[in-house]
């Protein structure tokens, strides 16, 4: 397999030495950009596997960047902002960024948010090959044709609620998915500040899907912006 392209967009030198020289050691091909009209060239130009997104960039907001990359791509976007910017975290991730990662980050941070993504890329692709509409994830099965989900072969029974958030979670298997996405897709535009309501489903939803509702396997919380399905083994 070839060495994975990550395309780096980062104003800060520091910050983009720390990364870069990660990446290389990590035996990941890269390409640098330090502002966003340099990102969207690199990104058109040469077709990167991921690209790694500082959002305070001197030229635009990062969220243009991903607004005009999901103009014409799905590639995955990692977003890298710092931990006061929560509220530019959620946007940028309900603008089609695929993750983020909080500044200062460490190394370990970054391969894994990495790894993450790639888990997710060669998923879709083995799901794209099936060209089923099966969902397996562990002991997990979603059944999208039948409009069923099965726990290690048990029907779960689920509420229509229940049953669409974890479809809206399978289907995008990695990705952290904000607590707007969730509601606006399960409650339609004007509930889009429902949070608890949201919280209350996903609450019975792990009760009847995680084996240990307390330390979740399937479903993993980000405090303040949203939920992800992770990728079981
Ligand atoms: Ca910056």
């Amino acid at each position: 397999m070839n060495k994975p392209l990550i395309l780096v967009v980062e104003d800060d030198p520091p910050v983009r030495n720390l990364i870069t020289t990660t990446l290389k050691t990590n035996d990941y091909r890269y390409l640098v950009a330090a502002d966003g009209e340099k990102a969207i060239l690199l990104a058109s130009s040469h077709n990167p596997d991921i690209v790694l997104l500082d959002l305070g960039l001197p030229d635009m907001d990062g969220v243009q960047v991903i607004q005009n990359i999901r103009s014409w791509s799905n590639l995955p976007i990692i977003v890298l902002s710092a931990r006061s910017e929560d509220s530019d975290k959620i946007e940028a991730l309900d603008a089609g960024a695929d993750d983020y990662l909080t500044k200062p980050f460490s190394v370990e941070e970054l391969l894994a948010r990495l790894r993450v993504i790639q888990r997710r890329l060669s998923y879709m692709t083995a799901e794209m090959l099936a060209a089923n509409s099966v969902f397996v994830n562990g002991k997990l099965r979603v059944d999208y044709a039948g409009g069923c989900a099965y726990l290690d072969g048990q029907e779960l029974h689920l509420t229509p609620i229940e049953y669409k958030l974890l479809c809206l979670l399978s289907k995008n298997v990695g990705k952290v998915l904000t607590h707007t996405f969730l509601t606006q897709n399960i409650w339609g535009r004007n509930w889009d500040n429902d949070v608890a309501s949201l919280r209350v489903f996903m609450a019975t939803l792990r009760k009847k899907l995680e084996p240990t509702p307390d330390s979740p396997q399937y479903i993993q919380t980000h405090i303040g912006v949203g939920y992800r399905m992770m990728k079981v083994e």
